[in-house]
């Protein structure tokens, strides 16, 4: 038989841990929500033209594979490919714009 005092011990024991897998549901089911809304993104966009929406085609500038689109002319780069193009001559206007967008310098 348990006290009044072990009583409200297990009460709190037990509020604690339906409040602690509660909150993991609720962290797991937005994280699959999170994944989910990622998918329908690239489902949706992927391979598109961020400004106008029209079809992005590979071209090769400088060595890379960059993505152009084919309706308005708009360069899509790749995480890294901007420093790539920049190289290392801290003069080029590509070397900025990397400098300013990609991180580092
Ligand atoms: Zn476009």
């Amino acid at each position: 038989m348990s006290t009044r005092e072990g009583v409200d011990l297990e009460d709190v024991y037990f509020a604690q841990r339906d409040q602690e897998n509660t909150q993991k549901l609720a962290e797991k089911l937005a994280g699959e929500r999170d994944v989910a809304a990622a998918a329908e993104r690239k489902a949706l966009h992927g391979g598109k033209c961020g400004k106008c929406g029209g079809e992005l085609a590979q071209q090769v500038f400088r060595g890379e594979q960059i993505d152009v689109c084919g309706d308005c002319g708009a360069v899509l780069l790749d995480p890294g490919e901007l420093q790539k193009l920049a190289g290392e001559d801290e003069s080029s206007v590509l070397h900025g714009l990397a400098a300013i967008f990609g991180g580092r310098r």
